[in-house]
């Protein structure tokens, strides 16, 4: 039999596993940070209505730059945050922000480039770098997790990358980050700033987006997805905001055709319906509040969360209330800090299973 290690793998593959949450048939799926409603059934006519409509063009190849899609998506952007005034041309999509990180990884990274991060974060960003060929280099947020702006300014001057990430709100923390810590570290950043903004839409109204910096900030690139506040994860579909110049830049290195013509008409179906699959974000957010006040009156530490997911701790053994939990069908996530797990905010019923388990793998304390 062949395996991997008689393959001529690029040496720098060599001895990686493969990124993955478990993908568990459980109870309660509290692991992946996905929104828990699905689409209703007057949503789900509707989405397959829009799929048989494309269904008979499929001998034919999708629209190469998704046009009305991404108009859809600059729509839905103004909306989301006033003032902002997008247009297509300025908005890109790609299969899920994932593919958007990679797109900007190819254009601006690789061999002999850096990008950087403020950790623990997101870990698919140094993946991406890593994989495009490109160095990352670790840099670290603060004890409360979040970014002093002066330590951000000092560590980009250091290091001088091509690429910073900043996550806001941070996965797997909840950390939001304010826009003067953004507007500082674009402000010394010699190349592109990326703010991903995977759970924008959960954040609290105190903290405006990144999207309000975009004007003047010509490097500056603001990603978001459907896949999680949306409720949209099996569509794929992720998306950024940028100047113009930017998606020059990326249509270099997009594979023709990218976006497939079921993929663009199941978005912007959704994009249309946007209120229903919105609405669950309130519930969502008062849940998430409701679950750090319980954490922390059964004597958790817990980080501030302005995201779907809640990292809480310490745990000498992780592990063992991970799997604790997961007997009594709860699933959640082995991610960040080692004596922290992350649990996604899910409906009531599936947060109560979530407590129960977590009140009985702690022996009846909590
Ligand atoms: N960014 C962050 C911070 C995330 O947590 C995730 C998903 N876990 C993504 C990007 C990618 O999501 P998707 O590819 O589904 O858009």
């Amino acid at each position: 039999m062949t395996s991997l290690d008689d393959l001529p793998l690029r040496d720098d593959l060599r001895g990686r596993e493969p990124y993955g949450a478990p993908q568990l048939d459980v109870p309660y799926a509290l692991n992946t940070n996905e929104n828990p409603y699905p689409p209703s059934e007057r949503l789900v006519k509707a989405l397959g209505e829009a799929v048989m409509d494309v269904a008979g063009t499929l001998n034919r190849y999708p629209d190469r730059d998704a046009v009305a899609l991404r108009e859809d998506l600059a729509a839905f952007l103004n909306a989301d945050t006033p003032g902002v005034g997008l247009t297509a041309a300025r908005v890109w999509a790609a299969n899920g922000s994932n593919e958007i990180l990679q797109q900007i990884l190819l254009a601006f990274g690789g061999p002999g480039r850096t990008a950087l991060g403020f950790e623990p974060s997101y870990s698919m960003h140094p993946i991406i770098t890593e994989v495009s060929g490109t160095r990352w280099i670790a840099a670290r947020r603060d004890e409360d997790f979040g970014i002093d702006p002066a330590r951000a300014v000092a560590a980009v001057a250091e290091h001088r990358p091509d690429i910073v990430f900043l996550t806001s709100p941070n996965n797997p923390t909840g950390t939001a980050l304010p826009l003067e810590t953004i507007e500082a570290v674009a402000g010394a950043a010699p190349g592109m700033v990326v703010v991903d903004e995977a759970y924008g839409e959960f954040r609290r109204a105190e903290t405006p987006s990144a999207l309000t910096l975009l004007d003047g900030h010509p490097r500056l690139i603001v990603t978001r997805t459907m896949s999680k506040a949306f409720a949209m994860a099996g569509t794929r579909l992720g998306y950024l905001a940028a100047d113009p110049a930017v998606l020059d830049a990326l249509l270099l290195v997009r594979l023709p055709y990218h976006l497939s013509a079921v993929t663009q008409a199941v978005a912007r179906t959704a994009l249309a319906h946007r209120e229903e699959l919105l609405g669950g974000v309130n519930a969502l957010r008062r849940e998430r509040d409701g679950l750090v006040a319980w954490l922390r009156g059964a004597g958790f530490e817990v980080a501030d969360s302005d995201a779907n997911f809640v990292l809480f701790g310490t745990f000498p053994d992780r592990r063992r209330v991970w799997e604790n939990l997961l007997e009594r069908g709860v699933l959640i996530r082995e991610v960040g800090p080692p004596e922290w797990l992350r649990v996604t905010i899910g409906t009531p019923e599936e947060m109560a299973a979530f407590r129960t388990g977590l009140r009985q793998s702690r022996g009846g304390t909590a």
